[in-house]
């Protein structure tokens, strides 16, 4: 990359003339420019003024309109709109490094090596913390028990999330500390795991909060510390912003001091993580937006259910594989029909959480409800996930203005196993982002961080492919152990041949979209982020490739070189490297 600096910029408007030259901040020349836009335009050089897109254009027209404090030849590298994560925890991915990751772990004594390794980080008297387990990667399939954390930190309270964060694993010490015994009673919406009797130390959905809730709480110096790690990870990979589903007052409170003290480079639209005093403050305040558009309020984050990994998704007939089990419901449709009637009153969204058919079909049936009552058009309501759906509901998402809001890597994550839950008839209604983007609606996607790896490469890949990234399933590979079908009735192994369930495949610029435009609009912002337009903010990455038609392996191998938040230059590739 090479900086041509004003000396000869000043030199150009000698020669031909200053008087017409308006001054901009940075010009970029020599490069493949996507604006994402509706007519997915490109142009080769882009100048940027006060943090905003300022002309879009080519080189020789932007060169003899403009005088560029400096000027950035990009050597025919491609600039794409900065990614918009429609659905994370930003938090949690700073919260990650600060303790200790059990992802990819092959076995429960894998997971207690780990601890042993991270003990040292957590300070005297701290919870030994860790998140990212999957009973599903070991060779039993099932849940741990106390026992094996127990005997090896019998002092220290200790406390796992599953990989789905619908689950914990913690040892007696926590449940002592919580006060739980094997006579406690499970919540609502949740579950005490116990065996003949005894406690297991599995806690499942709205049980994990009575243990959860005896960790002392993060210091706001933490909590910053945390953020600032996430952001710096998000723009390795070119995210300029995310909607953050889940916030409280101490993680605003946090975001608002570091926009003050200009450490916060990034735009979050956050959602208030379940009602309460929170969300009830939400509703009476008339100031949303904090900083340069850095945070913006703008609704309140429900759960209709739990996860399909931890059989906890609300489904409309028992698990295949747990024929007594329908799953957990954890909101009412009179609580979110309530909630939505007000938010909207308020113009403020909701996004609840659905992966069941039974979930998301309470869920749409609520909304419609609210929606009739208040009248609403343009109400940006919201069904995170929508993994499994009944075909009668698959219209009613553009019939009634509902966004499905979905994450492609959860398909390739859970494809393995998603028919040993569902069975061969009702997989076919599973994570199907096509015949919905089909049917007319907006389809934004996150990843789900740190559920799922930060990268959107990542969901762009597994929403065009719908494969993982040794390129399974495919003809060679072999359909029948890879996706454990022995106990189920029939194979079809059409379905699985290019890629899983190939037909709901998406191009690769809708998959763009879903990371930047989409994602953008679905929030009313289409003005300011996901596209490069004339008057939004200059946030974007330089990337080696063109994402929007390059190989499936280019794509896979693809690496941004820099990634700019209102026109600064946020991450450069050549100080610091993506994990
Ligand atoms: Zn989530």
């Amino acid at each position: 990359m090479k900086l041509v600096f004003i000396s000869q910029i000043i030199l150009t408007a000698l020669l031909f003339g200053c008087s017409n030259m308006e001054p901009v901040d940075v010009l970029f020349v020599n490069a493949n420019i996507h604006s994402i836009d509706t007519m997915h335009q490109s142009y080769t050089a882009m100048a940027v003024k006060d943090g905003k897109v300022y002309a879009l254009g080519e080189r020789a027209d932007l060169e003899a309109r403009f005088q560029a404090k400096s000027i950035v030849d990009l050597d025919g590298k491609h600039i794409f709109p900065g990614f918009i994560d429609a659905h994370c925890h930003l938090y949690g991915l700073g919260e990650q490094q600060l303790i200790a990751d059990l992802v990819g772990t092959h076995n429960p004594d894998e997971v207690v090596a780990r601890l042993k390794e991270h003990l040292p980080n957590i300070g005297e008297g701290s919870w030994l913390r860790g998140r990212g387990w999957d009973q599903n990667d070991w060779p039993s399939k099932e849940f741990p028990s106390k026992d094996l954390l127990d005997a090896a930190f019998p002092d220290t309270p200790v406390f796992l999330v599953r990989v789905d964060g619908h689950a914990a694993w913690v040892n007696s010490k926590a449940l002592e500390i919580a006060g739980i015994t094997a006579n406690t009673a499970s919540p609502n919406g949740g579950k005490i795991g116990l065996h003949n009797g005894m406690l297991t130390g599995i806690l499942i959905d709205n049980a994990i909060e009575l243990v959860r809730s005896h960790i002392p709480a993060t210091s706001d110096e933490l909590l910053q510390h945390g953020f600032s790690l996430a952001i710096k990870r998000c723009l390795e990979y070119g995210i300029t912003g995310v909607h953050d589903m889940g916030v409280n007052a101490s993680k605003i409170r946090a975001i608002k001091s570091m926009i003050a003290q200009d450490k916060f480079p990034f735009r979050v639209t956050a959602y208030i993580d379940g009602r309460g005093d929170e969300w009830e403050q939400l509703l009476a305040d008339d100031e949303r937006i904090f900083g340069e558009m850095q945070l913006i309020l703008a609704g309140l984050k429900m759960y209709a259910d739990g996860a399909l990994g931890s059989r906890g998704a609300l489904l409309l007939e028992p698990y295949e594989d747990d024929p007594g089990n329908i799953g957990v419901q954890i909101s009412s449709e009179s609580d979110i029909t309530k909630e939505t009637i007000r938010a909207i009153g308020q113009g403020l969204q909701v996004c609840v959480h659905a992966i069941g058919d039974s979930a998301n079909r309470l869920v749409l049936n609520a909304y419609e409800v609210a929606i009739r009552q208040t009248g609403a058009k343009n109400h940006g309501l919201r069904i995170e996930h929508c993994q499994v759906l009944h075909p009668d509901d698959v219209a009613r998402f553009s019939a009634l203005g509902v966004i499905p809001s979905m994450q492609p890597t959860h398909c390739t994550s859970d494809m393995y196993w998603a028919e040993s839950r569902l069975g061969p008839n009702r997989v076919t209604g599973a994570y199907i982002w096509k015949s919905l983007l089909e049917t007319g609606v907006l389809l934004p996607f996150g990843s789900d961080f740190p559920v799922e790896h930060p990268n959107p490469i990542d969901g762009i890949y597994a929403a065009c492919t719908r494969k993982d990234k040794e390129g399974k399933p495919s003809e060679q590979s072999h359909i029948e152990n890879d996706f454990n079908l022995s106990q189920s009735s029939t194979i079809r192994p059409k379905q699985y041949e290019h890629g899983w369930f190939g037909d709901e495949a998406l191009s690769r610029i809708d998959a763009l979209k879903g990371f930047s435009s989409s994602a953008a609009r679905v929030v009313k912002q289409e003005k300011y982020f996901g596209t490069l337009s004339t008057g939004s903010y200059a946030d974007f990455f330089v990337i080696d490739v063109d994402l929007s038609s390059c190989s499936d392996e280019a794509l896979l191998n693809s690496a941004v070189y820099e990634t700019w938040v209102g026109g600064q230059i946020q991450y450069s590739k050549s100080e610091g490297s993506a994990q």
